[in-house]
């Protein structure tokens, strides 16, 4: 059979409750343009991010009953910490509310002026942790990670070249950490190779700095390892996650991606001296070093996941659903970033709608029109995000995307082909399609309240618009 299956049965559902393009109309004109804005209830199939979004199976829920919601001391955190002790050996392992709170703690401790983090690709909330510390963050990926046409395997490698060079001019000692993120969330969900991974470790032993992973989605790394890298084929996903780890420092993880539950994170390192000085921050800020911001229920959830997350016909499903809507997306010449990452498909927005200019956002189009054409949610990766300048001007991001990200074990093939077929429908008629203006905008982080007016309003509808808009503010 080469049919795959998504490798579960449902036992509990949520109703998606059906609109049609004038209820959505009237929704998006409430929330101004801004998909951000919208109610969730109002959308179909929600791919705004796969993080918090997974569904639990029914032994994490009954995992849950088990919590021990002891202060201190819970058996609970025992078995969270056995689960994580399993796959990523590290002797001190603390349990945060989510991944930028073990962000957090970590550079505070060896954040601060003069020093520099290096990262394949860092993640927004960790570069934004870094720099708040006064730290520089440094993006070293390979140069195929910024081609969205490359097909190289493994495009979230580490330039090994460039982490030494600069290592080398900057010095050793004013570099407390080195990371990899896998797979590499802002480069577009592209995993690391382990060769890359033991070459990066290489380096770091050569100028003795800590190597850090950012672990969010370890295990659809470790399966793109299984899948793509020569020597692997036959080696089971959990020794490969053991491996992985096993040339790590520390690490830090948000398990609202690969853990497979709504809210919870780690912090995880073999350096007590900054455990210490870490497990101190918690409690001022996340709680007791035995639950840090978690009840011992979600403990029990994200050990259970940890099991789960790592079954292979799991990773399968997952890692093939994702590549089914990138091929089948290909079939219907809409352009996508290349190869398809493990946890979602990036659409390549500035050349789909090149008839939109960058400065009239083609990424937010083509968000906007998903949802009017079929209720689907996304996400603009581009200028709306990254196009305001510090100085207040604006210019085109590097690339136009909106990324379409996959829940974990949501949603079904038939939901896919929903998907992909409206994807089809609007690119047959991408010409209709215009750009936006924003009407207003915040300080920072305009992405997620900035409001937009269509440029292909009629004069009538434009009178409203304004009106509408001025009533609102
Ligand atoms: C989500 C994510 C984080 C931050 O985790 P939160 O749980 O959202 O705070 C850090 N790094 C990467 C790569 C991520 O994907």
């Amino acid at each position: 059979m080469r049919t795959i299956i998504e490798p579960f049965r449902i036992k509990s559902v949520e109703p998606i409750r059906m609109t049609n393009r004038e209820e959505r109309i009237s929704f998006l004109e409430a929330a101004h343009y801004n998909l951000f804005s919208l109610d969730s209830e109002h959308v179909i199939i929600d791919l705004l991010t796969d993080s918090g979004t997974s569904s639990m199976s029914a032994n994490q829920w009954a995992s849950m009953m088990r919590g021990d919601e002891s202060y201190a001391g819970s058996p609970s955190y025992d078995r969270f910490h056995k689960a994580v002790y399993e796959l990523m050996p590290f002797t001190n392992i603390i349990p945060t509310h989510q991944g930028r709170a073990a962000e957090k703690i970590l550079f505070s401790i060896i954040g601060g002026k003069g020093k520099y983090i290096l990262n394949n690709t860092h993640f927004d909330t960790t570069r934004a942790n870094i720099e708040f510390s006064g730290a520089e963050a440094i993006d070293l990926v390979i140069a195929e990670g910024k081609i969205p046409s490359s097909e190289h395997p493994f495009k979230g490698n580490m330039d090994i070249e460039k982490l030494e060079a600069f290592i080398k001019e900057k010095g050793a000692e004013n570099i407390p950490l080195v990371m990899l993120t896998i797979t590499n969330n802002s480069g577009g969900g592209q995993p690391v190779s382990m060769e890359n991974i033991k070459a990066t470790k290489y380096v770091c032993m050569k100028y003795d700095i800590p190597l850090f992973i950012d672990a969010c989605r370890f295990a659809e790394n470790a399966w793109f390892i299984k899948m793509r890298e020569p020597g692997y084929e036959n080696v089971p996903v959990k020794t490969i996650v053991q491996e992985i780890f096993s040339y790590a420092d520390g690490c830090t993880m948000s398990a609202k991606k690969d853990a497979l539950v709504n809210m919870g994170g780690w912090l995880a390192m073999n350096n007590a001296e900054w455990a210490e000085a870490a497990r101190n921050l918690l409690i001022l800020t996340e709680g007791f070093p035995t639950y840090g911001g978690l009840a011992g229920r979600d403990l029990e959830a994200i050990a259970t996941g940890l099991e789960e997350v790592i079954d292979e016909d799991y990773l399968h499903y997952r890692i093939s659903s994702t590549q089914y809507l990138a091929s089948h997306l290909i079939e219907a010449g809409i352009p996508i970033v290349r190869p398809a990452g493990g946890h979602a498909v990036y659409i390549d927005a500035r050349a789909m709608l090149s008839h939109i200019p960058a400065l009239e956002y083609p990424g937010q189009a083509l968000a906007v029109e998903m949802y009017l054409h079929a209720g689907i949610r996304a996400c603009e990766i581009g200028t709306v995000m990254f196009g305001m300048q510090a100085n207040g001007t604006e210019v085109a991001a590097p690339m136009d995307l909106v990324r379409l990200a996959i829940p974990r074990r949501v949603y079904t093939q038939s939901h896919i082909d929903y998907v992909i077929e409206a994807l089809t429908e609007i690119n047959q008629n991408k010409q209709d399609l215009s750009g936006l203006k924003i009407v207003w905008q915040p300080k920072q982080l305009r992405h997620f309240s900035a409001r937009f007016m269509p440029l292909n309003l009629k004069e009538k509808q434009k009178e409203n618009f304004s009106k509408a808009f001025a009533a609102s503010l």
